[in-house]
């Protein structure tokens, strides 16, 4: 099968798989497989073989030319290069924090950004990546989804973003961990999200366990039935940020169509079909949903369900009128969690004078460009 556009076509053309050309009008190559790659190789008189190579060379080899790839023949480096862009966004913006966080804006091909961010934590070496442009969940919070969802991304704009923090390591070190909580919702975009995660975990890709990679939604329960019947032991993150429906659906819109119960009991499905314990996110919310009620409240929830309650405080985002909480009320309410015996892990801020909470960089850019 070969389904790549024509080389030097004159028109820009969208693989079959209905994904966006490059902007140079060259196939982005993180968009293919690498059995896609194969058959184009065999069609152009090229062996097969050398798929394994170019793959080789993305993912470990972390080139970002093919004139890097010095073990390919000079004749083949030039096909590819005539075929495919590696890279089709740029890097519009990098900061880093004291505590070694690095957050790239990235600058898509039509203009679109978002971000990612690479988090350092003893010998782990997290990624933190975006699924969408914006968001359509409108968690009130939240400066993903002040201006709503402009597209989904493709699958290969997501391994870019993989691949460019990569590269950001030093040769000895490599990428250990994955979550899906840049911007976007995920499960809004599961094709995307699903094929950028098949190459971070195929052993010629990234080689990264699907139990070191966290896919956390807002939670939509269809999307949550259909990532459990792709039967990969992903880790599965909900945001919960309430215990009851009526406070849920003033911070998570969303659920005024959905209902904490069926989001559980999604979950719940999930946790026995993947035998992955479930992680529930809590974005603490000063006077809002931090309450000792609130607290006791959501222990109730969670009886009975072996969960990971993730806590974490607000990291506030400018001209939105949410505040974190004080650190007597945080504890408070990590006391009464833990008195009730649920696990609960509260989540350190890292990278807060980056703007590492998830959209803010994007939002932040017109002062940045100042600085
Ligand atoms: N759409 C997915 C991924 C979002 S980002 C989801 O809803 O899970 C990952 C987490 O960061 C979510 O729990 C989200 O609610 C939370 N978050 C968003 N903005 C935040 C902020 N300013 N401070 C702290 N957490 C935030």
């Amino acid at each position: 099968m070969s389904s790549l556009p024509v080389i030097n076509s004159a028109t820009p053309q969208a693989s079959e798989s209905g994904e966006q050309p490059a902007g140079s009008g060259k196939t982005h190559l993180l968009n293919q497989t690498e059995p896609e790659l194969r058959d184009w190789l065999k069609d152009r008189g090229h062996p097969s073989f050398r798929a394994k190579q170019v793959w080789r060379w993305l993912f470990a080899g972390r080139a970002s030319t093919f004139d890097q790839m010095t073990d390919l023949p000079a004749k083949l480096r030039t096909d590819l290069a005539e075929a495919f862009d590696i890279f089709v966004a740029s890097e519009a913006h990098l900061s880093k924090s004291r505590d070694g966080t690095e957050k790239i804006l990235v600058r898509l091909a039509d203009g679109g950004e978002v971000e990612c961010v690479l988090l350092k934590d003893g010998i782990r070496r997290s990624i933190c990546v975006s699924s969408q442009v914006g968001c359509a969940m409108g968690c009130v919070f939240c400066a993903s989804g002040l201006d709503g969802v402009d597209r989904n991304l493709t699958k290969g704009e997501i391994i870019e973003q993989m691949l460019r923090l990569q590269h950001r390591l030093p040769d000895e070190e490599r990428l250990s961990h994955i979550v899906m909580m840049g911007m976007g919702e995920p499960l809004a975009n599961l094709p995307g999200v699903l094929g950028a995660l098949d190459a971070a975990r195929d052993a010629n890709g990234l080689g990264i366990s699907p139990r070191r990679i966290t896919i956390s939604t807002v939670g939509l329960p269809p999307a949550i039935d259909r990532l459990a019947q792709q039967g990969i032991p992903y880790n599965l993150a909900v945001s919960l940020h309430a215990p009851n429906d009526e406070l849920r659906s003033q911070l998570v819109p969303v659920n005024q169509k959905i209902g904490i119960g069926p989001v559980l009991d999604a979950a719940d499905r999930y946790f026995v079909s993947s035998g992955r314990r479930l992680t529930f996110e809590y974005v603490l919310l000063g006077g809002i949903n931090d309450s000792e009620d609130c607290a006791r409240e959501l222990t109730d929830v969670l009886k009975g369900r072996t969960v990971m309650m993730n806590v974490i405080p607000y990291n506030p985002v400018e001209g939105l009128p949410y505040v974190t909480p004080s650190n007597e009320a945080i504890s408070r309410f990590k006391q009464i969690l833990e008195a009730s015996g649920v696990n609960v892990m509260f989540r350190q801020r890292k990278g807060d004078e980056i703007d590492a909470a998830c959209g803010q960089l994007r939002r932040n850019r017109g002062s940045l460009n100042k600085k």
